[in-house]
């Protein structure tokens, strides 16, 4: 396709090109050009509007600053919140290395709430216990009163600055350049001018996030379309275990604005039309700090089985209105706000209607601690490095959160990884090499896919396909999933992915136009929201967010192994989905600490 004349292309030469500018692509950007790196990082939003600026509880590392703790706690409890599918040497990684991640975080200048001693303020989270399970829960996470994300964001964004990134900013990552397995840059649309930008780069990575929006109502920004797990599907590679959507207990109800697990964190907890705290019954130690997936199901079992409140019995009251308000304002000032906005409630003398909400992705693009993305080799090696890219933070599946995330793991997986990622660069690139020719066709696919949706012509608008898409993914790969019902989901998606070629998109211009990048997002969500649908159907077990109800047990014989899916084809053409699998690590990454064996999970 002779697309050059078209389409003028600007070149960009770089050691490293990150894309994404959360909490993990800024992580990454700061450690390569701090290595002396020549590092872009491309970002479709500016960096501090970054989802990762939402976040507000806090992030995890046993600095046992308010309570006793041990990284070892730390470990157990994220394996047994992974519902034991997350990677034990991963996560001896992340849990050994988050309380120098944290320290270097206040270094760079983020303003932790404070204890009075001076020390960072820790609150405690769901699922983060004292003593390997046993005892009481611990105040593991350190927090920014609820304004977490937002304080991270800065800091970082300042530091990558200090060490002269370059950035380039509402600039709209479209496809990677693939030469012979190994990634060799990538093409990305100037939005404000609609010039095409060619960045050849030794190593590219991939920090875009999740894909909460393929769900009709999520917590998630709309800027959460999982680009990066589109390009990788495209370039023919397998995502992994995306049967994992984190459901999270407390959205508010009809806004899905996301109240912080940190609310119940502070002593809120959550009643029935009865008043009853029903967490109690279901989770006799750990009650409302019980992990995400026990008390999303929870909450759906109370109101499946009538005991819902409000007019239509189909939502569940937050309770904050015990605590003192001065407490309220000083730790929680964010949530308040939010109350009265998306609810109309004061949470100082009311209670807040919450319901179970889309929130964050498990699974994404394989790889391995140190950032490197991994597929499964021609020789059936599993691990096999795909030279040239990294993934981190929540478009990338290590795996340390396994079937189900601990609230505050997050935080801390973007700063580990990120840091990670920039470690492996500096030692395994040499900065300013002369790098070869890119190949002759390597920005046909991305320019193919603009200029195909940019004249789209057909009779379904952009805003209807995505409707019918979120749709059918809230009510067909919800918290409890059956073979029938998710069987009639993966139908119905089929043919709203083959809509796709009768997709029309308005404007036809270059300069700002948003339908057409948002038909490029609807694209890389409806890959995604297929495997996930394809992977959860395929899973005939329960485990961690994934409750099917056929199968309601674990099971460790079968299933104690990842789910990798392909995707093949883009813009309703293809389509086809392929399923193998990816042993999980049963190994530590030191002697210091043992294998954790599977158990029971009871919170
Ligand atoms: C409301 C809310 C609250 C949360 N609270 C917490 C919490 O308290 N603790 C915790 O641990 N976790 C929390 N989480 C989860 C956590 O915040 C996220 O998982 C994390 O911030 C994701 O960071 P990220 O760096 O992976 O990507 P994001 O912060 O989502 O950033 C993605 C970046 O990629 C860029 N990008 C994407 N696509 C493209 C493209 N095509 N071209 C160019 N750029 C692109 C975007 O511009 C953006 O800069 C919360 C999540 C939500 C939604």
């Amino acid at each position: 396709m002779a697309t050059e004349p078209a389409y003028p292309i600007i070149d960009h030469t770089y050691d490293t090109v990150v894309v994404g500018a959360g909490g993990s692509g800024l992580r990454a950007t700061m450690g390569a050009a701090e290595a002396g790196l020549k590092t872009a990082c491309i970002t479709k939003v500016f960096p501090t509007r970054s989802h990762t600026v939402a976040a507000q509880g806090g992030i995890a590392a046993s600095l046992k600053n308010n309570t006793p703790d041990h990284w070892t706690w730390h470990m157990y409890d994220t394996v047994k919140g992974s519902d034991w599918l997350g990677d034990q040497d991963a996560i001896e990684y992340m849990v050994r290395e988050a309380p120098q991640a944290v320290y270097e975080l206040e270094h760079a200048g983020v303003p932790f709430s404070r204890n009075a001693d001076g020390t960072i303020y820790q609150r405690p989270f769901g699922g983060h216990m004292q003593n390997m399970g046993e005892g009481p829960p611990v105040q593991r996470t350190c927090a920014a009163a609820d304004r977490t994300g937002h304080a991270m964001l800065h800091a970082l964004y300042q530091q990558s600055l200090k060490y002269s990134a370059d950035f380039y900013i509402e600039y709209f990552a479209i496809d990677l350049i693939m030469e012979g397995g190994q990634c060799v840059g990538v093409i990305a649309l100037c939005m404000d001018d609609g010039t095409i930008h060619r960045f050849r780069s030794q190593a590219v990575v991939l920090a875009t996030g999740g894909y909460g929006r393929s769900y009709f109502t999520a917590t998630s920004a709309h800027s959460c379309t999982g680009d990066g797990g589109g390009m990788v599907l495209r370039a023919g590679l397998p995502l992994q275990d995306m049967e994992f959507v984190q459901f999270h207990p407390t959205g508010i109800y009809g806004a899905g604005v996301l109240i912080t697990e940190g609310a119940r964190g502070e002593g809120g907890y959550l009643t029935n039309s009865e008043g009853e705290r029903f967490m109690e019954r279901y989770a006799p130690s750990a009650k409302d700090l019980a992990s995400r997936d026990v008390v999303s199901r929870s909450m759906a079992l109370e109101i499946r089985e009538g005991r819902g409140v409000g007019p239509n019995k189909d939502h569940i009251f937050l309770h904050l209105d015990h605590i003192d308000p001065k407490v309220l304002a000083e730790r929680l000032p964010g949530i308040t706000e939010s109350g009265k906005i998306f609810a109309g409630v004061d949470l100082t003398r009311q209670p807040l209607p919450v319901v179970p909400t889309v929130h964050y992705n498990m699974g994404g693009i394989p790889t391995n601690y140190h950032g490197q993305v991994v597929t499964i080799g021609a020789d059936g090696d599993p691990e096999t490095v795909v030279p040239g890219l990294y993934a981190v933070g929540e478009a990338a599946c290590v795996s340390v959160h396994g079937a189900n995330r601990l609230g505050s793991n997050s935080l801390i997986d973007l700063v580990v990884f990120g840091r990670a990622t920039g470690l492996h660069l500096k030692e395994n690139i040499v900065a300013g090499i002369s790098q070869p020719e890119l190949p002759k066709d390597s920005a046909d696919l991305s320019l193919s896919r603009l200029d195909h949706f940019r004249n789209a012509n057909g009779g379904s608008p952009t805003a209807e396909i995505r409707t019918e898409m979120q749709r059918t993914m809230s009510a067909h790969a919800a918290v409890f999933r059956t073979d029938e019902v998710m069987a009639e989901g993966k139908e119905k998606l089929a043919a709203t992915y083959k809509r796709m070629e009768d997709i029309h998109v308005t404007d036809k211009g270059l300069i700002w136009n948003s339908d057409l990048v948002e038909t490029m997002e609807l694209d890389n969500l409806i890959s995604q929201a297929s495997v996930t649908l394809a992977s959860a159907h395929n899973r005939k077990e329960s485990r961690g967010a994934h409750a099917h109800e056929d199968y309601p047990d674990r099971n460790d014989a079968e299933w104690m192994k990842h789910t990798a899916a392909w995707f093949t084809g883009w813009g309703g053409k293809g389509g086809e989905i392929r399923i193998d699998y990816r042993p999980v690590h049963e190994y530590t990454l030191t002697d210091d600490v043992e294998y954790i064996k599977p158990k029971a999970r009871v919170y």
